[in-house]
């Protein structure tokens, strides 16, 4: 099937002649019209991939409540980790019988259910107002217990975190929920003479500061050993990291795909939610690699036979931070661009973690190189490297709004990557839900796909 960005009416045709012949498909699946029950409003407006890798992806995010929901009833124990974004998960996967998922993830029901969810109107009732990131949404989240059941245990990541979170985790642990707490050091360089580790990414921390990030994840290892009922052993962690990686591995060659094909063969949308289950595998994790597994296999399919979106004349941009619209991700294509590169704030999530050091050393080692735990000069190194490994020719910073790291870092790292590499860089701001906002968006990355036109004619 020749690739296609298709509306929701669309597919629900299309399945239908998949089904008439014969499509097999995982416990998940069905129609993705059927979410639109769930109050999962924003659909209607989204264009979605025409792959049967892609509807599997949909479905597989879709039905992660019902995921949930069916853990609990089968006595397996929730674990709800917030803020380290795909640290605390590892750890909690390698028990038997513990499923870890983010509370955070309440981030997009926003967008997703089209505010219909009242989830920030419930945060604003509870002091915390727009001035915070989407991400107050979790709150809601908790207080209606509509979109996740409460974990049985929830741990948070304190110390170099956005205010925002810090904030509302707390209010959260005012209002009644237990948090265990641990912290993670804002990263620095190494001084001279100190003991020095090389992190993944590349980037270097003080071995003092390993080790303390290994103590905190020691006491959420035994926190979770007494959840689960028995001890982890190196073993079994290595067995959870190696499976952590497997994930990575694959998602690092979908990217390089997607990114570095003279034609691009997945859209954004799509890649940023599948970049998106490495944080927790959307609380299955063998089913989060075969669905990425099969999003490989159809995308290494289209780029032999040179088949994708656009054409080879697409301007290439990369994007930093996500969405919190995602159908802003399909406004990118409808302006003439493509994605050549991601920062989502979570590239520690991405880099696969180390396997020549004990296991939990490994853990504290990923959990250190979090973007967001280190300075905006980290990160523009970081983003300037991937910037020329996938031959992006400009650069978007999407504000995320209320956020606190928003306000200054994003301004920090366009000044650093256009001076060192000469792109254009623009920022933009997106809301939860962008509607009313389309035509600037739009203006905005038209006039910047213009700018790239020009600069190669130069
Ligand atoms: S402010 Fe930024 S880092 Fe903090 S929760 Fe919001 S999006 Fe995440």
């Amino acid at each position: 099937m020749p690739p296609k960005q298709i509306a929701l009416e669309e597919w629900d045709r299309l399945y239908d002649q998949l089904k008439a012949t014969g499509l097999s498909e995982p416990s998940y699946g069905g129609k993705i019209s059927r979410h639109l029950t769930d109050g999962d409003l924003r659909l209607t407006k989204l264009r979605f991939d025409n792959s049967i890798a892609a509807l599997n992806l949909w479905n597989f995010l879709l039905t992660e409540e019902e995921r949930l929901a069916n853990a609990r009833a089968e006595g397996k124990k929730l674990v709800g980790t917030m803020k380290d974004l795909g640290t605390v998960p590892v750890l909690a996967y390698s028990l038997p019988d513990l499923v870890a998922f983010y509370p955070d993830g309440a981030w997009w029901i926003p967008c997703v259910m089209e505010l219909s969810a009242g989830l920030l109107g419930i945060a604003d009732s509870l002091g915390i107002d727009e001035s915070f990131c989407p991400v107050r949404a979790m709150l809601g989240a908790f207080v209606t217990e509509a979109h996740f059941p409460l974990p049985d245990l929830l741990t948070c990541s304190v110390g170099a975190t956005c205010d925002d979170f810090s904030a509302i985790a707390q209010r959260l642990n005012g209002l009644g929920n237990p948090i265990l707490w641990w912290e993670i050091p804002h990263r620095r360089k190494p001084a001279e003479n100190e003991r020095a580790v090389v992190l993944p990414g590349g980037m270097t921390a003080p071995g003092i500061q390993v080790d303390f990030v290994e103590s905190e994840l020691e006491r959420i290892k035994k926190a979770l050993e007494s959840l689960a009922g028995q001890p982890l052993s190196d073993d079994m962690l290595r067995d959870g990291i190696a499976r952590a990686n497997a994930i990575r591995q694959r998602l690092s060659e979908l990217r390089s795909l997607v990114f570095k094909a003279p034609v691009c063969p997945l859209p954004a949308l799509e890649l940023l939610i599948a970049e998106m289950l490495a944080l927790h595998y959307c609380s299955d994790r063998d089913a989060s690699l075969q669905v990425i597994s099969d999003l490989l296999i159809e995308t290494r399919a289209r780029v032999d036979q040179g088949e994708g979106f656009l054409d080879a004349e697409a301007a290439r941009i990369f994007w930093v931070n996500p969405v919190a619209d995602l159908r802003v991700m399909n406004l990118v294509e409808d302006c003439g661009a493509r994605i050549c590169g991601t920062e989502h704030l979570f590239t520690h999530a991405l880099d696969e973690i180390p396997t020549d050091v004990p296991p939990m050393r490994a853990l504290a080692q990923m959990a250190l190189a979090d973007p967001m735990v280190g300075t905006a000069a980290d990160r523009a190194d970081r983003i300037c490297s991937d910037i020329t490994e996938f031959g992006a020719e400009a650069l978007v910073l999407s504000r995320i709004p209320g956020a606190s790291h928003c306000a200054l870092e994003g301004g920090a790292i366009a000044d650093i990557v256009a001076a060192r590499l000469d792109l254009p860089v623009i920022e933009i701001e997106v809301a939860p839900l962008n509607d009313a906002y389309w035509p600037s968006l739009g203006t905005g990355l038209r006039a910047l796909v213009e700018t790239i036109r020009q600069r190669r004619g130069k």
